[in-house]
């Protein structure tokens, strides 16, 4: 079974000791910065972007402001189609509700498509107390299951892998969970995705019971939408007799013509292909086609909550395409397990404090996870201002906390900076509050720039040894817009 993420240290501790881990970074770097260039150049050969992106917004904020509307109207056409539908509150119910469905047939193994909702409520975990064994398909979930490790990205959960630790963890933990992988088995990416495909045959032949997520579900006619690169999800969704979706309650769209924007926009920001290779379409169950049992457990697990705030509802519009992560200077360093979540990266750091709603250290520090440089934003199909929810989140966490979704206020005490740290941002206070003391300031730093140290001393050290201090221009920028445009204010035109 994969680890969890119980437990875990806050932000900075857990990040402080992944980036001393050089070959963390290192794979992390290599991995994000190629995905990052073929994103851009993929986005880039759409002339339209910026009216798909706005369009996914307007379709997602349309559809969150009525979700009460479009629940019903999803749950109507998902019965009406031949399946049933289960409301999950939180996670125990949905976990409670999916292990119920599977012991009913009698099976004790089940086949999974990989699924970020499931991850979430610990499904595999709860299963195997009731005696069920959750086998994952995706191969970096295999690569993260067989390893007894974490995800540590939303697309790509074993990214913080390279092919030698794969071969290794493939050649010593299949034959504990079933066909063994091959003699002399090496690193090539062809022989570890033939090892893998020969391992997984047999629990797909084998399965009677799957269990997957959606990327989307369309309200008017109650079909759910699976995008994927392996073939695993189409395996998992056709060949069991009972099949058993877990999915967000915001992962819904109104009509078709809503989900074509997302076809469009989700591969080209996740894998930057043109369309996803699989998309598999499932409307309730069909005479001597696929499975002929259909389960949906619509899950809220706090999403109601994150709903309820005006500014950190955007979270919801999410469609888990990773493009945040992969630019992300923050999460490049400190890799997905410092967030202590599956949700890791910029979205992981407004999403998770929003849905977990617990009272933790890890939850009070994720908002101070990032630079606020906004790379994020520019990236994000469905335009999430991650950095406006981050700091209107760490507004909340220094104003006293997080409220419950049972009520109840939660206290989270904001990150401690370094006293040295702290010092600085008070002078900085200061001086910003004094124009007249910043004007005299700037120009005695101009004028001595020739004897500004290239080091910072005492505790600057550190930081000044791996960076180029900014060069002091010669004339600060006021005096010379004040020589050049004689006073002109700054954004007349
Ligand atoms: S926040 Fe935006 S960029 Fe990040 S995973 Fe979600 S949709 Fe993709």
């Amino acid at each position: 079974m994969s680890g969890t993420f119980v437990g875990m240290p806050a932000f900075p501790e857990a990040a402080h000791e992944a980036v001393h881990n050089a070959t963390l970074r290192g794979n992390l770097r290599h991995a994000t910065h190629t995905i990052r260039a073929k994103r851009a150049k993929a986005v880039a050969e759409v002339s339209d972007w910026a009216a798909l992106r706005e369009a996914g917004k307007q379709i997602k904020d349309h559809t969150l402001r009525h979700l009460d509307r479009y629940l019903v109207q999803l749950e109507e056409s998902v019965t009406t189609a031949g399946g049933t539908v289960h409301w999950a509150a939180d996670a125990d119910e949905a976990n409670r509700i999916v292990a119920d469905l599977v012991k009913a047939t009698g099976e004790t193994e089940v086949v999974k498509v990989k699924s970020m909702a499931t991850q979430e409520i610990g499904l595999n975990e709860a299963l195997l107390e009731e005696g069920i064994h959750a086998y994952e398909t995706d191969l970096a979930e295999l690569i993260v299951q067989l390893g007894k490790d974490r995800p540590s990205h939303i697309l790509v959960p074993a990214i913080h892998r390279n092919r030698g630790e794969i071969r290794d963890i493939f050649a010593r933990e299949m034959s504990e969970w079933g066909r063994p992988a091959p003699e002399g088995l090496t690193d090539t990416p062809a022989e570890l995705a033939e090892a893998a495909r020969l391992h997984l045959r047999e629990k797909f032949l084998r399965a009677k019971v799957g269990i997957s997520g959606a990327n989307f579900m369309v309200a008017e006619t109650g079909t759910l939408v699976v995008v994927e690169s392996e073939g695993n999800g189409r395996m998992c969704l056709t060949l069991p007799e009972t099949l058993i979706s877990v999915v967000g309650i915001e992962k819904i769209v109104p009509t078709w013509q809503d989900l074509e924007v997302f076809l469009q926009t989700l591969p080209r920001s996740s894998t930057a292909e043109r369309m996803n290779p699989y998309t598999s379409t499932w409307t309730g169950t069909t005479d001597e086609d696929g499975p002929q049992t259909f389960h949906l457990v619509l899950l809220d697990n706090g999403r109601t909550d994150t709903l309820a705030d005006e500014v950190g509802r955007q979270a919801l519009r999410c469609i888990r395409c990773s493009a945040c992560l992969n630019v992300c200077p923050v999460y490049e360093r400190a890799g997905g397990h410092a967030y202590g979540s599956v949700y890791p990266g910029p979205i992981g750091a407004i999403l998770s404090p929003q849905l977990r709603g617990t009272q933790s250290e890890i939850d009070a520090s994720l908002p101070y996870a990032s630079s606020l440089c906004g790379a994020c934003y520019e990236v994000c199909p469905v335009a999430i201002d991650i950095p406006e929810v981050l700091v209107h989140l760490r507004e909340r966490v220094a104003e006293g906390g997080l409220t419950t979704r049972d009520g109840n206020k939660v206290v989270l005490k904001p990150a401690k900076g370094h006293a040295a740290e702290r010092a600085a941002m008070r002078a900085a206070r200061w001086a910003f509050s004094h124009p007249g003391a910043l004007r005299t300031g700037q120009r005695l730093a101009s004028r001595t720039r020739r004897f500004h140290p290239r080091t910072l001393p005492g505790p600057g050290r550190a930081w000044s040894a791996s960076r180029d201090l900014p060069a002091m221009p010669a004339e600060p920028f006021r005096d010379w817009w004040q020589r050049t445009q004689g006073g002109r204010k700054a954004d007349s035109k």
